[in-house]
Protein backbone atom coordinates (compact mmCIF):
# COMPACT_ATOMS: atom_id res chain seq x y z
CA UNK A 1 0.00 0.00 0.00
CA UNK A 2 0.87 3.34 -0.97
CA UNK A 3 1.41 5.19 2.22
CA UNK A 4 0.56 9.45 1.84
CA UNK A 5 2.67 11.90 3.39
CA UNK A 6 0.14 14.44 4.31
CA UNK A 7 -0.44 17.35 6.00
CA UNK A 8 -4.36 18.30 6.32
CA UNK A 9 -4.94 21.88 7.66
CA UNK A 10 -9.21 21.40 7.89
CA UNK A 11 -11.15 25.03 8.12
CA UNK A 12 -14.11 24.31 10.17
CA UNK A 13 -13.05 21.37 11.98
CA UNK A 14 -16.03 21.97 14.36
CA UNK A 15 -18.56 22.14 11.98
CA UNK A 16 -21.33 19.43 10.63
CA UNK A 17 -19.31 18.28 7.58
CA UNK A 18 -15.94 17.38 9.44
CA UNK A 19 -17.74 15.45 11.66
CA UNK A 20 -19.99 13.86 9.86
CA UNK A 21 -17.59 13.57 6.66
CA UNK A 22 -14.35 14.10 6.51
CA UNK A 23 -13.07 12.33 9.65
CA UNK A 24 -14.78 9.04 9.23
CA UNK A 25 -13.08 9.35 5.71
CA UNK A 26 -10.01 9.69 6.83
CA UNK A 27 -10.07 7.15 9.38
CA UNK A 28 -11.21 4.54 6.68
CA UNK A 29 -8.34 5.72 4.64
CA UNK A 30 -5.97 4.65 7.87
CA UNK A 31 -7.53 2.11 8.25
CA UNK A 32 -7.08 0.60 4.54
CA UNK A 33 -3.34 2.02 5.01
CA UNK A 34 -3.21 4.68 2.52
CA UNK A 35 -2.68 6.81 5.36
CA UNK A 36 -0.46 5.12 8.27
CA UNK A 37 2.45 6.76 10.27
CA UNK A 38 3.23 10.08 8.14
CA UNK A 39 0.39 12.09 8.10
CA UNK A 40 -1.38 14.86 10.31
CA UNK A 41 -4.65 16.97 10.70
CA UNK A 42 -4.41 20.20 11.87
CA UNK A 43 -8.19 21.36 12.73
CA UNK A 44 -9.07 24.85 13.07
CA UNK A 45 -12.21 26.80 13.84
CA UNK A 46 -13.65 29.72 16.13
CA UNK A 47 -14.36 27.21 19.02
CA UNK A 48 -11.43 27.30 21.62
CA UNK A 49 -10.89 23.45 21.87
CA UNK A 50 -7.67 22.04 23.44
CA UNK A 51 -6.10 18.99 21.73
CA UNK A 52 -7.72 16.49 23.94
CA UNK A 53 -11.08 17.73 23.07
CA UNK A 54 -10.33 17.60 19.05
CA UNK A 55 -9.18 14.01 19.72
CA UNK A 56 -12.23 12.94 22.03
CA UNK A 57 -14.71 14.17 19.27
CA UNK A 58 -12.63 12.91 16.03
CA UNK A 59 -13.14 9.38 18.05
CA UNK A 60 -17.00 9.63 18.43
CA UNK A 61 -17.22 10.86 15.04
CA UNK A 62 -15.64 7.43 14.10
CA UNK A 63 -17.36 5.10 16.61
CA UNK A 64 -20.02 4.05 14.24
CA UNK A 65 -17.06 2.26 12.65
CA UNK A 66 -16.00 -0.05 15.46
CA UNK A 67 -12.67 0.84 16.02
CA UNK A 68 -10.48 -1.36 18.15
CA UNK A 69 -9.54 1.12 21.22
CA UNK A 70 -6.05 1.19 20.73
CA UNK A 71 -6.86 1.84 16.54
CA UNK A 72 -9.07 4.89 17.89
CA UNK A 73 -6.39 6.26 19.77
CA UNK A 74 -3.51 5.82 17.47
CA UNK A 75 -5.80 7.42 14.86
CA UNK A 76 -6.78 10.60 17.11
CA UNK A 77 -3.15 10.94 18.02
CA UNK A 78 -2.62 12.31 14.91
CA UNK A 79 -4.98 15.37 15.46
CA UNK A 80 -3.95 18.79 16.00
CA UNK A 81 -6.48 22.02 17.04
CA UNK A 82 -6.13 25.73 16.65
CA UNK A 83 -8.19 28.11 17.81
CA UNK A 84 -8.44 30.44 14.84
CA UNK A 85 -10.61 32.91 13.29
CA UNK A 86 -9.73 33.13 9.44
CA UNK A 87 -10.09 36.62 8.90
CA UNK A 88 -7.06 37.63 11.09
CA UNK A 89 -3.72 36.95 9.66
CA UNK A 90 -1.89 36.63 13.09
CA UNK A 91 -3.08 33.16 13.58
CA UNK A 92 -2.07 32.19 10.25
CA UNK A 93 1.65 32.50 11.65
CA UNK A 94 0.71 30.63 14.77
CA UNK A 95 -0.63 27.37 12.02
CA UNK A 96 2.57 27.85 10.24
CA UNK A 97 4.42 27.14 13.36
CA UNK A 98 2.56 24.47 14.11
CA UNK A 99 2.70 22.89 10.85
CA UNK A 100 6.43 23.23 10.16
CA UNK A 101 6.71 21.56 13.80
CA UNK A 102 4.21 18.38 12.77
CA UNK A 103 6.20 18.65 9.08
CA UNK A 104 9.64 17.26 10.74
CA UNK A 105 7.54 15.38 13.76
CA UNK A 106 6.25 13.25 11.26
CA UNK A 107 8.66 13.42 8.17
CA UNK A 108 5.76 14.61 6.04
CA UNK A 109 8.17 15.94 3.24
CA UNK A 110 6.20 19.57 3.05
CA UNK A 111 2.98 17.86 1.24
CA UNK A 112 -0.02 20.22 2.60
CA UNK A 113 -3.57 19.55 1.55
CA UNK A 114 -6.32 21.91 2.95
CA UNK A 115 -9.95 21.36 3.17
CA UNK A 116 -12.06 24.71 3.15
CA UNK A 117 -14.73 22.55 5.01
CA UNK A 118 -16.67 26.51 5.60
CA UNK A 119 -19.00 28.76 4.22
CA UNK A 120 -17.35 29.93 0.70
CA UNK A 121 -17.68 33.25 2.12
CA UNK A 122 -14.39 32.77 3.52
CA UNK A 123 -12.55 31.01 0.77
CA UNK A 124 -10.98 33.86 -0.70
CA UNK A 125 -9.89 35.73 2.81
CA UNK A 126 -7.83 32.40 3.78
CA UNK A 127 -6.23 31.12 0.49
CA UNK A 128 -5.07 34.94 0.29
CA UNK A 129 -3.43 34.54 4.09
CA UNK A 130 -2.09 31.26 3.22
CA UNK A 131 0.24 32.58 0.68
CA UNK A 132 0.92 36.47 2.43
CA UNK A 133 1.63 34.50 5.85
CA UNK A 134 4.01 32.23 3.89
CA UNK A 135 2.37 28.83 4.16
CA UNK A 136 2.74 27.54 0.61
CA UNK A 137 6.51 27.84 1.01
CA UNK A 138 7.03 24.19 1.91
CA UNK A 139 9.12 21.80 -0.47
CA UNK A 140 6.14 19.54 -1.40
CA UNK A 141 2.84 19.73 -3.14
CA UNK A 142 0.06 22.47 -2.21
CA UNK A 143 -3.62 21.48 -3.02
CA UNK A 144 -6.82 22.89 -1.57
CA UNK A 145 -10.14 20.87 -1.76
CA UNK A 146 -12.74 23.21 -2.29
CA UNK A 147 -16.58 22.33 -0.50
CA UNK A 148 -19.79 23.70 -2.70
CA UNK A 149 -21.56 25.90 -3.41
CA UNK A 150 -19.00 27.32 -5.48
CA UNK A 151 -20.81 31.03 -6.03
CA UNK A 152 -24.05 31.79 -6.28
CA UNK A 153 -24.18 32.70 -9.82
CA UNK A 154 -21.36 32.79 -12.40
CA UNK A 155 -20.54 36.39 -11.56
CA UNK A 156 -19.56 35.15 -8.06
CA UNK A 157 -18.02 32.34 -8.88
CA UNK A 158 -15.76 34.06 -11.54
CA UNK A 159 -14.89 36.28 -8.42
CA UNK A 160 -14.14 33.61 -6.28
CA UNK A 161 -11.97 31.25 -8.52
CA UNK A 162 -9.66 34.63 -9.61
CA UNK A 163 -9.05 34.55 -5.44
CA UNK A 164 -8.14 31.23 -5.54
CA UNK A 165 -6.37 31.10 -8.90
CA UNK A 166 -4.75 33.83 -7.72
CA UNK A 167 -2.86 31.54 -5.17
CA UNK A 168 -3.66 27.98 -6.50
CA UNK A 169 -2.91 26.73 -9.72
CA UNK A 170 -6.13 24.90 -11.47
CA UNK A 171 -4.60 21.43 -11.02
CA UNK A 172 -4.24 22.51 -7.21
CA UNK A 173 -7.41 23.22 -6.80
CA UNK A 174 -10.35 20.37 -6.34
CA UNK A 175 -13.90 21.67 -6.33
CA UNK A 176 -15.93 18.72 -4.59
CA UNK A 177 -18.66 17.72 -5.85
CA UNK A 178 -19.67 14.43 -4.39
CA UNK A 179 -21.86 12.70 -6.28
CA UNK A 180 -18.86 12.07 -8.65
CA UNK A 181 -17.31 9.66 -5.69
CA UNK A 182 -20.49 7.80 -6.22
CA UNK A 183 -19.87 4.12 -7.03
CA UNK A 184 -22.68 4.29 -9.63
CA UNK A 185 -22.08 7.82 -11.04
CA UNK A 186 -18.92 6.47 -11.85
CA UNK A 187 -20.52 3.01 -13.23
CA UNK A 188 -21.72 4.95 -16.14
CA UNK A 189 -18.76 5.54 -17.67
CA UNK A 190 -18.40 1.22 -17.25
CA UNK A 191 -21.71 1.39 -18.45
CA UNK A 192 -21.14 3.00 -21.78
CA UNK A 193 -17.57 2.33 -22.43
CA UNK A 194 -17.48 -1.08 -21.85
CA UNK A 195 -20.56 -2.62 -23.35
CA UNK A 196 -20.90 -2.08 -26.99
CA UNK A 197 -24.51 -2.59 -27.08
CA UNK A 198 -24.63 0.22 -25.25
CA UNK A 199 -22.01 2.72 -26.81
CA UNK A 200 -23.04 2.05 -30.57
CA UNK A 201 -26.47 2.49 -29.84
CA UNK A 202 -25.58 5.78 -27.56
CA UNK A 203 -27.03 8.37 -29.63
CA UNK A 204 -29.86 10.38 -30.99
CA UNK A 205 -31.12 7.34 -33.52
CA UNK A 206 -31.47 5.29 -31.21
CA UNK A 207 -32.54 6.80 -28.24
CA UNK A 208 -35.78 8.85 -27.15
CA UNK A 209 -35.10 10.78 -24.28
CA UNK A 210 -32.71 10.32 -21.09
CA UNK A 211 -33.89 11.34 -17.33
CA UNK A 212 -32.11 12.15 -14.55
CA UNK A 213 -34.46 12.63 -11.31
CA UNK A 214 -32.99 12.92 -7.64
CA UNK A 215 -35.61 12.74 -5.10
CA UNK A 216 -35.43 13.49 -1.47
CA UNK A 217 -38.44 12.49 1.22
CA UNK A 218 -36.94 14.87 3.57
CA UNK A 219 -37.84 18.49 3.44
CA UNK A 220 -35.19 21.04 4.56
CA UNK A 221 -35.03 19.95 7.77
CA UNK A 222 -32.92 22.43 10.15
CA UNK A 223 -31.18 23.69 7.33
CA UNK A 224 -33.90 25.89 6.29
CA UNK A 225 -32.14 29.28 6.84
CA UNK A 226 -29.54 28.47 3.79
CA UNK A 227 -32.08 26.33 1.88
CA UNK A 228 -34.24 29.43 1.39
CA UNK A 229 -31.28 31.56 0.26
CA UNK A 230 -30.47 28.84 -2.10
CA UNK A 231 -33.18 26.74 -3.79
CA UNK A 232 -33.13 23.58 -5.73
CA UNK A 233 -31.72 25.12 -9.00
CA UNK A 234 -28.51 26.29 -7.31
CA UNK A 235 -28.29 23.54 -5.06
CA UNK A 236 -28.98 20.45 -7.16
CA UNK A 237 -29.00 21.22 -10.59
CA UNK A 238 -26.09 23.31 -11.26
CA UNK A 239 -23.84 21.27 -9.84
CA UNK A 240 -25.25 17.29 -9.36
CA UNK A 241 -27.58 17.49 -12.48
CA UNK A 242 -25.46 19.07 -14.78
CA UNK A 243 -22.85 16.74 -13.84
CA UNK A 244 -24.10 13.39 -14.53
CA UNK A 245 -26.09 15.20 -17.46
CA UNK A 246 -22.16 15.50 -18.91
CA UNK A 247 -20.99 11.45 -17.99
CA UNK A 248 -24.20 11.08 -20.07
CA UNK A 249 -23.98 13.08 -22.76
CA UNK A 250 -20.24 13.30 -23.74
CA UNK A 251 -18.17 11.86 -26.37
CA UNK A 252 -15.94 9.00 -25.04
CA UNK A 253 -12.69 9.84 -24.15
CA UNK A 254 -9.36 8.71 -25.71
CA UNK A 255 -8.02 7.51 -22.53
CA UNK A 256 -9.98 7.38 -19.49
CA UNK A 257 -7.77 10.22 -17.99
CA UNK A 258 -8.29 13.30 -16.18
CA UNK A 259 -7.53 15.62 -18.71
CA UNK A 260 -9.10 13.67 -21.60
CA UNK A 261 -12.40 13.29 -19.50
CA UNK A 262 -12.68 16.43 -18.64
CA UNK A 263 -12.23 17.81 -21.56
CA UNK A 264 -15.26 15.84 -22.48
CA UNK A 265 -17.67 17.18 -20.15
CA UNK A 266 -16.52 20.59 -20.93
CA UNK A 267 -17.52 19.92 -24.21
CA UNK A 268 -20.54 18.24 -23.54
CA UNK A 269 -21.48 21.43 -21.05
CA UNK A 270 -20.50 23.73 -24.18
CA UNK A 271 -23.14 22.14 -25.98
CA UNK A 272 -26.71 22.62 -23.95
CA UNK A 273 -28.08 25.16 -25.48
CA UNK A 274 -28.31 28.17 -23.17
CA UNK A 275 -32.05 29.08 -22.85
CA UNK A 276 -33.77 32.57 -23.98
CA UNK A 277 -36.22 34.15 -21.15
CA UNK A 278 -38.71 32.37 -23.57
CA UNK A 279 -37.64 28.79 -23.82
CA UNK A 280 -36.59 28.94 -19.81
CA UNK A 281 -40.74 29.17 -19.54
CA UNK A 282 -41.30 26.34 -22.01
CA UNK A 283 -38.80 24.38 -20.94
CA UNK A 284 -38.29 24.58 -16.80
CA UNK A 285 -40.78 24.23 -13.86
CA UNK A 286 -40.78 24.46 -10.58
CA UNK A 287 -42.47 24.04 -7.36
CA UNK A 288 -42.70 24.70 -3.81
CA UNK A 289 -44.36 21.84 -1.36
CA UNK A 290 -47.70 22.62 0.67
CA UNK A 291 -48.66 20.45 3.49
CA UNK A 292 -49.26 16.80 2.70
CA UNK A 293 -50.07 13.28 4.20
CA UNK A 294 -47.83 10.19 2.77
CA UNK A 295 -48.25 6.83 4.44
CA UNK A 296 -50.73 8.27 7.08
CA UNK A 297 -48.28 10.44 8.37
CA UNK A 298 -48.91 14.71 7.44
CA UNK A 299 -45.97 16.97 7.07
CA UNK A 300 -45.76 20.65 7.21
CA UNK A 301 -45.69 23.14 4.17
CA UNK A 302 -42.24 24.52 3.29
CA UNK A 303 -43.17 28.38 4.40
CA UNK A 304 -43.94 26.85 8.01
CA UNK A 305 -40.36 25.32 8.27
CA UNK A 306 -37.77 26.80 10.57
CA UNK A 307 -35.57 29.43 9.13
CA UNK A 308 -37.98 29.37 5.91
CA UNK A 309 -39.41 33.10 5.03
CA UNK A 310 -43.49 32.76 5.64
CA UNK A 311 -43.99 33.78 1.93
CA UNK A 312 -40.68 32.33 0.46
CA UNK A 313 -40.86 32.54 -3.03
CA UNK A 314 -37.83 29.99 -2.99
CA UNK A 315 -38.40 26.09 -4.80
CA UNK A 316 -38.05 23.19 -3.90
CA UNK A 317 -38.48 21.33 -7.34
CA UNK A 318 -37.25 21.91 -10.23
CA UNK A 319 -38.38 19.98 -13.50
CA UNK A 320 -36.63 20.46 -16.88
CA UNK A 321 -35.77 19.94 -20.27
CA UNK A 322 -32.19 20.60 -21.40
CA UNK A 323 -31.41 20.07 -25.37
CA UNK A 324 -28.18 19.51 -26.34
CA UNK A 325 -27.06 21.20 -29.60
CA UNK A 326 -24.49 18.34 -30.92
CA UNK A 327 -24.33 15.59 -34.03
CA UNK A 328 -24.80 12.99 -31.10
CA UNK A 329 -27.71 14.85 -29.25
CA UNK A 330 -29.76 17.09 -31.42
CA UNK A 331 -33.28 16.04 -30.82
CA UNK A 332 -32.62 14.09 -27.55
CA UNK A 333 -34.59 15.68 -24.86
CA UNK A 334 -32.57 15.30 -21.40
CA UNK A 335 -35.27 15.72 -18.47
CA UNK A 336 -34.06 16.43 -15.34
CA UNK A 337 -36.22 16.63 -11.95
CA UNK A 338 -34.68 17.62 -8.17
CA UNK A 339 -37.11 18.33 -5.05
CA UNK A 340 -37.55 18.04 -1.96
CA UNK A 341 -40.35 16.04 0.12
CA UNK A 342 -41.33 13.72 -2.74
CA UNK A 343 -42.96 10.44 -2.55
CA UNK A 344 -39.74 8.26 -2.21
CA UNK A 345 -35.60 9.31 -2.08
CA UNK A 346 -34.27 7.90 -5.12
CA UNK A 347 -31.28 9.20 -7.68
CA UNK A 348 -32.28 7.11 -10.90
CA UNK A 349 -31.35 7.79 -14.53
CA UNK A 350 -33.32 6.84 -17.16
CA UNK A 351 -32.31 5.95 -20.86
CA UNK A 352 -35.31 5.39 -22.62
CA UNK A 353 -34.36 3.91 -26.47
CA UNK A 354 -36.87 4.38 -28.98
CA UNK A 355 -39.42 1.61 -30.22
CA UNK A 356 -38.82 -0.65 -33.07
CA UNK A 357 -39.79 1.28 -36.70
CA UNK A 358 -43.14 -1.15 -36.69
CA UNK A 359 -45.29 -3.32 -34.27
CA UNK A 360 -45.83 -6.52 -35.66
CA UNK A 361 -47.78 -8.15 -33.15
CA UNK A 362 -51.58 -8.62 -32.49
CA UNK A 363 -53.02 -9.83 -29.68
CA UNK A 364 -55.26 -12.45 -31.27
CA UNK A 365 -53.49 -14.46 -34.17
CA UNK A 366 -55.88 -13.88 -37.38
CA UNK A 367 -58.03 -11.86 -35.89
CA UNK A 368 -58.14 -8.12 -36.78
CA UNK A 369 -57.90 -6.17 -33.75
CA UNK A 370 -55.98 -3.65 -31.23
CA UNK A 371 -52.51 -3.78 -31.23
CA UNK A 372 -51.12 -4.68 -27.58
CA UNK A 373 -48.64 -1.58 -26.54
CA UNK A 374 -44.58 -2.22 -27.32
CA UNK A 375 -43.04 -0.28 -24.10
CA UNK A 376 -39.77 1.10 -24.96
CA UNK A 377 -36.66 -0.76 -24.32
CA UNK A 378 -35.50 1.25 -20.97
CA UNK A 379 -32.00 1.35 -19.50
CA UNK A 380 -31.99 2.33 -15.68
CA UNK A 381 -29.08 3.22 -13.99
CA UNK A 382 -29.92 3.21 -10.13
CA UNK A 383 -27.00 5.46 -7.96
CA UNK A 384 -28.97 5.25 -4.89
CA UNK A 385 -30.44 4.27 -1.96
CA UNK A 386 -29.77 1.11 -4.10
CA UNK A 387 -27.41 0.69 -6.91
CA UNK A 388 -26.94 -0.90 -9.77
CA UNK A 389 -28.92 -1.18 -13.01
CA UNK A 390 -31.71 -2.46 -14.79
CA UNK A 391 -32.71 -3.11 -18.64
CA UNK A 392 -36.63 -3.40 -19.52
CA UNK A 393 -36.87 -5.44 -22.94
CA UNK A 394 -40.14 -6.61 -24.10
CA UNK A 395 -40.90 -10.76 -24.42
CA UNK A 396 -43.68 -12.44 -25.48
CA UNK A 397 -46.42 -13.36 -22.68
CA UNK A 398 -47.09 -17.40 -22.29
CA UNK A 399 -49.81 -18.43 -23.72
CA UNK A 400 -52.14 -19.09 -27.41
CA UNK A 401 -51.94 -15.07 -28.17
CA UNK A 402 -48.77 -12.70 -28.70
CA UNK A 403 -49.01 -10.16 -25.84
CA UNK A 404 -46.05 -8.39 -24.95
CA UNK A 405 -44.69 -8.57 -21.37
CA UNK A 406 -41.96 -6.08 -20.49
CA UNK A 407 -39.54 -7.98 -18.65
CA UNK A 408 -36.84 -6.96 -16.58
CA UNK A 409 -33.48 -7.66 -15.97
CA UNK A 410 -31.76 -6.36 -12.87
CA UNK A 411 -28.78 -6.38 -11.39
CA UNK A 412 -28.51 -4.44 -8.09
CA UNK A 413 -24.95 -4.37 -5.83
CA UNK A 414 -25.50 -6.35 -2.55
CA UNK A 415 -25.51 -4.81 0.87
CA UNK A 416 -22.32 -6.66 1.78
CA UNK A 417 -21.08 -5.35 -1.32
CA UNK A 418 -21.84 -2.10 -0.63
CA UNK A 419 -20.78 -1.59 2.92
CA UNK A 420 -17.56 -2.54 2.06
CA UNK A 421 -16.84 0.06 -0.92
CA UNK A 422 -15.62 3.28 0.13
CA UNK A 423 -17.44 6.26 0.94
CA UNK A 424 -17.85 9.25 -1.85
CA UNK A 425 -15.56 11.47 0.61
CA UNK A 426 -13.29 8.70 0.93
CA UNK A 427 -12.38 8.00 -2.55
CA UNK A 428 -12.57 11.80 -3.02
CA UNK A 429 -10.17 12.61 -0.19
CA UNK A 430 -7.89 9.53 -1.80
CA UNK A 431 -8.02 10.75 -5.27
CA UNK A 432 -6.87 14.48 -3.97
CA UNK A 433 -4.20 12.75 -2.09
CA UNK A 434 -3.00 10.93 -5.84
CA UNK A 435 -2.84 14.32 -7.26
CA UNK A 436 -6.06 12.52 -9.71
CA UNK A 437 -8.43 15.62 -9.98
CA UNK A 438 -10.96 13.69 -12.53
CA UNK A 439 -13.60 13.29 -10.07
CA UNK A 440 -13.35 17.07 -8.79
CA UNK A 441 -15.01 19.58 -11.36
CA UNK A 442 -12.60 22.01 -13.55
CA UNK A 443 -13.42 25.25 -13.74
CA UNK A 444 -14.74 25.49 -17.41
CA UNK A 445 -17.28 23.25 -15.80
CA UNK A 446 -18.39 25.31 -12.69
CA UNK A 447 -18.54 28.28 -15.21
CA UNK A 448 -20.70 26.86 -18.15
CA UNK A 449 -23.21 25.21 -15.41
CA UNK A 450 -23.66 28.76 -14.37
CA UNK A 451 -24.04 30.12 -17.63
CA UNK A 452 -26.86 26.95 -18.31
CA UNK A 453 -28.52 27.92 -14.98
CA UNK A 454 -28.47 31.81 -14.94
CA UNK A 455 -30.85 32.54 -17.13
CA UNK A 456 -33.30 30.36 -15.68
CA UNK A 457 -32.66 31.71 -12.41
CA UNK A 458 -33.29 35.51 -13.82
CA UNK A 459 -36.13 34.66 -15.67
CA UNK A 460 -37.75 32.89 -12.49
CA UNK A 461 -36.93 36.02 -10.61
CA UNK A 462 -38.68 37.95 -12.59
CA UNK A 463 -42.03 36.38 -12.11
CA UNK A 464 -43.68 35.36 -8.86
CA UNK A 465 -44.57 31.92 -8.44
CA UNK A 466 -47.70 30.81 -7.32
CA UNK A 467 -46.51 28.86 -4.40
CA UNK A 468 -46.69 26.43 -2.99
CA UNK A 469 -47.82 23.96 -5.66
CA UNK A 470 -47.38 20.17 -4.87
CA UNK A 471 -48.12 18.07 -1.58
CA UNK A 472 -45.43 17.24 0.36
CA UNK A 473 -45.42 13.01 -0.69
CA UNK A 474 -45.96 13.76 -4.13
CA UNK A 475 -43.61 13.98 -6.99
CA UNK A 476 -43.99 17.13 -7.60
CA UNK A 477 -46.51 19.86 -9.20
CA UNK A 478 -48.45 19.03 -12.04
CA UNK A 479 -46.80 20.78 -14.74
CA UNK A 480 -43.68 18.65 -14.13
CA UNK A 481 -45.65 15.80 -16.06
CA UNK A 482 -47.28 18.00 -18.32
CA UNK A 483 -43.77 19.05 -19.59
CA UNK A 484 -42.95 15.37 -20.74
CA UNK A 485 -47.07 15.14 -22.28
CA UNK A 486 -46.62 17.93 -24.26
CA UNK A 487 -43.55 15.96 -26.18
CA UNK A 488 -45.35 12.51 -25.85
CA UNK A 489 -43.58 10.71 -23.20
CA UNK A 490 -43.71 10.48 -19.45
CA UNK A 491 -41.77 10.26 -16.37
CA UNK A 492 -40.45 6.77 -16.28
CA UNK A 493 -39.93 6.66 -12.61
CA UNK A 494 -43.78 6.79 -10.70
CA UNK A 495 -43.28 5.86 -6.91
P1 LIG B 1 -20.96 24.32 9.75
O1 LIG B 1 -21.70 25.59 9.95
O2 LIG B 1 -21.41 23.12 10.50
O3 LIG B 1 -19.43 24.55 10.12
C1 LIG B 1 -18.76 25.75 9.83
C2 LIG B 1 -17.38 25.74 10.44
O4 LIG B 1 -16.75 26.97 10.14
C3 LIG B 1 -17.36 25.59 11.96
O5 LIG B 1 -16.28 24.75 12.29
C4 LIG B 1 -17.08 27.03 12.43
O6 LIG B 1 -16.40 27.11 13.66
C5 LIG B 1 -16.18 27.51 11.33
N1 LIG B 1 -16.15 28.97 11.23
C6 LIG B 1 -17.16 29.81 10.92
N2 LIG B 1 -16.71 31.08 10.93
C7 LIG B 1 -15.40 31.06 11.24
C8 LIG B 1 -14.38 32.04 11.36
N3 LIG B 1 -14.62 33.33 11.18
N4 LIG B 1 -13.14 31.62 11.66
C9 LIG B 1 -12.87 30.32 11.85
N5 LIG B 1 -13.78 29.34 11.72
C10 LIG B 1 -15.03 29.71 11.43
O7 LIG B 1 -20.93 24.06 8.19
P2 LIG B 1 -20.84 22.64 7.42
O8 LIG B 1 -22.20 22.07 7.31
O9 LIG B 1 -19.78 21.82 8.03
O10 LIG B 1 -20.42 23.10 5.95
C11 LIG B 1 -19.13 23.53 5.62
C12 LIG B 1 -19.03 23.70 4.11
O11 LIG B 1 -19.31 22.46 3.48
C13 LIG B 1 -20.01 24.70 3.50
O12 LIG B 1 -19.41 25.27 2.38
C14 LIG B 1 -21.16 23.82 3.05
O13 LIG B 1 -21.90 24.41 2.00
C15 LIG B 1 -20.38 22.61 2.56
N6 LIG B 1 -21.17 21.38 2.54
C16 LIG B 1 -21.62 20.81 3.69
C17 LIG B 1 -22.32 19.64 3.65
C18 LIG B 1 -22.79 18.96 4.91
O14 LIG B 1 -23.26 17.82 4.79
N7 LIG B 1 -22.68 19.56 6.07
C19 LIG B 1 -22.60 19.03 2.42
C20 LIG B 1 -22.14 19.63 1.25
C21 LIG B 1 -21.42 20.80 1.33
Amino acid sequence: MNQKKVLFTIFGATGDLAQRKLYPSLFRLYRTGSLAESFAVIGTARRPWTDETYRDIVKETIAYLNPTEQEAVEFASHFYYQAHDVNDTHHYDTLKILANKLDEQYQLEGNLLFYLAMSPNFFGTIVSHLESQGMLSSDGYHRVIIEKPFGTDFETANKLNDEITSVFSENEIYRIDHYLGKEMIQNISAIRFANNIFESMWNNRYIDNIQITIAENLGVEDRGGYYDKSGALKDMVQNHILQVLSLLAMEPPVAFSEKEIRAEKIKALEAVRIYTPEEVKENFVRGQYDTGLLNQESYTGYRQEPGVDEESETETFVAGKFTIDNFRWSGVPFYVRTGKRLTEKGTRINIVFKQVPINLFKSEVGKKCEQPTLEPNILTIYIQPTEGFSLSLNGKEVGPSFDMLPIQMAYRNSTETMENTPEAYEKLLLDALNGDGTNFTHWHEVAQSWRIVDVIRQTWDENTPEFPNYPAGSMGPDAAFELLKKDGFKWIWTP
